[in-house]
């Protein structure tokens, strides 16, 4: 990396993470981002902070760390006018590459660090001498050098170390995985887990029962915590043999021809854009759809239950 300054654009969840690791490493990093609290942090942090396009000027490789749907814009306003010619730009994740709502000119090597893990388990992982997984891909390689810069960068950030690796991986797959995944399981267990309170409080079941049996337990987490250790079937193991049997017997009832349906088209549909220009509109139109489904969650009166509950707890 020789004297390469590193330019971390966003002081969030992936940006602090990353730029204290990358730091760590040895690398010469400066953190470019809005003047607010964001960007105090990064200072009392002991980088150098300056506004978007400063720090872009002063860049040869820039991490784009700010949220995906805002991208587009900072991209055309503040990181285009200003980057370097033959600079290199680093993405957290595939969308904007992908659908072409970011095009970097020609000399801009183009590459994707998609950490599967949450910001600060970026950071937590490395101060524990541990590594973390992510899907890497090169999407434009003028020099021919892509790969090896992308190689090294994955190396500063702690990702080869234990528990850690780069799975080789493109803009579009990992645009899939992530949007397919949120589209799908993670939505319906929200979505369940209202049902099922609704069906059991009908039957006579204690709102506070319920939410303690669904995840204010912390027995899910752990479950989440057996599926990565151990595998998927392989942690059911560690359930009662009448709870696997449930399991075995009762879950695939719920997975009809219709939810395989449904699963493939929003595949579909997130491959050929018509979700990221759902998207886009509703951005457009100041998130009014997005705003009204929060408040609708909110009506519902597993809230206010969930809220009595965590008091008790001390949450
Ligand atoms: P965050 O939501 O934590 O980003 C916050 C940063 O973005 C802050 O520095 C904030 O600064 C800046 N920001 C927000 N709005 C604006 C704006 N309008 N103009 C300029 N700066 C702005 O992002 P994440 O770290 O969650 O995500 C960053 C990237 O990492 C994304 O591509 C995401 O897909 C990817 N990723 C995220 C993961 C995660 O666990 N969060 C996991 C894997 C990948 P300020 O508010 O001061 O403007």
């Amino acid at each position: 990396m020789g004297n390469k300054i590193i330019g971390i654009i966003g002081y969030g969840n992936q940006g602090k993470s990353q730029a204290l690791n990358l730091r760590d490493s040895g690398l010469n990093v400066i953190v470019g981002n809005v003047n607010d609290n964001y960007a105090k942090d990064a200072e009392k942090d002991g980088f150098k902070v300056y506004d978007i396009p400063e720090a872009v000027k002063k860049s040869d490789i820039i991490f784009l760390l700010i949220p995906d749907e805002i991208q587009k814009n900072i991209y055309k306003n503040h990181i285009e006018p200003n980057i370097k010619i033959g600079a290199t730009l680093v993405f957290a994740s595939g969308y904007n590459y992908f659908y072409g709502f970011i095009r970097p000119r020609s000399d801009i090597t183009v590459l994707m660090i998609a950490p599967r893990m949450i910001g600060w388990g970026v950071r937590d992982v490395y101060v524990n001498d541990q590594g973390f997984p992510s899907l890497v891909a090169v999407g434009q390689d003028p020099n021919n050098n892509g790969y090896s810069i992308l190689m090294t960068l994955c190396d500063r950030l702690g990702m080869f170390r234990k528990g850690g690796c780069a799975v080789l991986s493109s803009f579009k797959e990992e645009t899939l995985v992530d949007l397919l995944s949120e589209h799908s399981w993670v939505g319906v267990m929200l979505y369940s887990f209202r049902a099922y309170y609704d069906v059991a409080t009908e039957l006579g079941a204690s709102p506070a029962s319920v939410i303690l049996e669904l995840y204010a337990s912390g027995e899910l987490a752990e479950i989440a915590k057996s599926m990565r250790d151990m595998g998927l079937f392989n942690q059911l193991k560690t359930h009662s043999r009448t709870s696997q049997y449930g399991q075995l017997t009762r879950g695939p009832l719920y997975i009809t021809d219709e939810f395989k349906k449904t699963l493939k088209n929003e595949a579909i549909n997130i491959l050929n854009g018509t979700f990221a220009r759902e998207w886009n509109d509703e951005e457009n139109n100041g998130y009014i759809v997005y705003n009204r489904l929060h408040e609708m969650a909110k009506e519902h009166p597993m809230e206010t239950e969930e809220r009595k509950l965590y008091k008790i707890l001390g949450r």
